[in-house]
């Protein structure tokens, strides 16, 4: 199988065409053709050569994801799910500006993206690791998803406007859809690196954010690469009893070791760190626990993002009663912690992470 042009950095191609004895100004165009006009088809590049073009599609895929499922909640937030050329389905999510999600308020969007088909790690109360591990996302698909999106939500523009370079949607992108992302160290940097560059996506690194469940060697290896990427951690309780109920991975990495790794990252990074905190009822939303998890995030100066948990077929847990996350929440800022609590976004579209995916593989299983 051919390896995609997208998983290519602007120095790969720089040293192609130079094999090709192609003057190096071929690159910035064919690389205008790939990011900001996102174009899908070879025969679009216009202003490159017939036999350049050639030359490439024989050497390069130029692939796409089919739009298999696209879902919008009535608060704008909307669910995309893209069949691979293999068939496996993965999913993004798209949610509008919002100040309290990750970085600041803007006119523009945060988009969720994943990066493996399934997942390895189990975590108890999540749809994407139910089916386990597929396969790794390569860079290609990964940034294929920002790219995809972008053209769906901006397609009317580009028509109306007849402009050659469509309008941006993704300012904020989060690394949080379907997969364990350092569990696909190498891909997501490589993919990463494209979004960020100025030449590919012109997504800047504070911009990023990378969410784990725990993989302290890989915070640690992360700490070490130049980019000032933003860390968040899924956390989902603040002690080993409650992480080893619902998150195996703490099994491996518990929270000593954890808690250590992310030290590191903040002492080489200086950034704040995120903890995710899915809120189960029964399971982590009792007052006792917002005691270890507010000295948590004060050692480690992170910011909590509570997420009432969404119900999922074939999984017990429930949603804790509204006035329980907010107590939660407010016992919380007693104590000093930066906190929020997502009140609606994305309820009413299957929006756990899988879920969308795991109702249409049932679906298309049937059918
Ligand atoms: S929460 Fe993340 S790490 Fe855990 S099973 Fe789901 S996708 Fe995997």
């Amino acid at each position: 199988m051919l390896i995609d042009i997208k998983s290519l950095t602007r120095e790969d191609l720089k040293a192609r065409f130079k094999a090709w004895d192609q003057p190096e100004y071929r690159v910035n165009q064919l690389l205008r053709w790939l990011y900001p006009r996102r174009v899908t088809a070879w025969d679009a590049m216009t202003d490159l050569p017939g036999p350049l073009r050639e030359r490439l599609r024989q050497m390069y895929s130029l692939q796409t994801p089919e739009l298999l499922r696209k879902q919008g909640s009535r608060d704008a937030t909307q669910k995309f799910l893209w069949r691979l050329h293999d068939h496996s389905l993965v999913e993004s999510v798209l949610i509008p500006a919002n100040p309290a999600l990750y970085g600041d308020a803007s006119d523009r969007q945060t988009l969720c993206i994943s990066t493996q088909v399934g997942c390895a790690y189990g975590c108890k109360f999540c749809a994407s690791g139910l089916d386990g591990w597929k396969r790794n996302l390569t860079p290609d698909e990964i940034v294929e998803q920002v790219l995809a999106v972008e053209r769906d939500v901006t397609s009317d523009k580009w028509q109306v406007t007849g402009k050659q370079i469509v309008p941006r949607a993704v300012d904020n992108l989060v690394v949080m859809g379907m997969g364990e992302p350092l569990a696909n160290y190498e891909n997501l940097l490589a993919a990463l690196r494209i979004l960020n560059a100025p030449w590919g996506g012109g997504i800047g690194a504070r911009k990023i954010t990378i969410s784990t469940c725990g993989l302290a060697p890989q915070i640690r290896r992360l700490a070490d690469e130049p980019e000032q990427f933003r860390l968040a951690i899924s956390l989902h309780g603040a002690t080993d009893a409650v992480r080893n109920r619902i998150m195996p991975v703490n099994r491996k990495y518990p929270l000593k070791e954890l808690v250590a790794a992310c030290e590191q990252y903040q002492a080489k990074k200086g950034r704040m760190l995120t903890f995710e905190y899915i809120l189960i009822a029964g399971v982590n939303d009792s007052m006792e626990q917002t005691r270890p998890l507010a000295i948590l995030a004060k050692k480690l100066f992170a910011k909590v993002n509570l997420i009432p948990c969404n119900q999922i077929v074939g999984l017990p847990w429930q949603r804790p009663a509204d006035d329980v996350c907010e107590a939660f929440l407010a016992a919380l800022e007693r104590q000093n912690v930066a906190a929020t609590l997502r009140r609606e976004k994305g309820r009413d579209i299957d929006a756990a992470c899988g879920q969308l995916r795991l109702k249409t593989e049932k679906q298309l299983l049937k059918a």
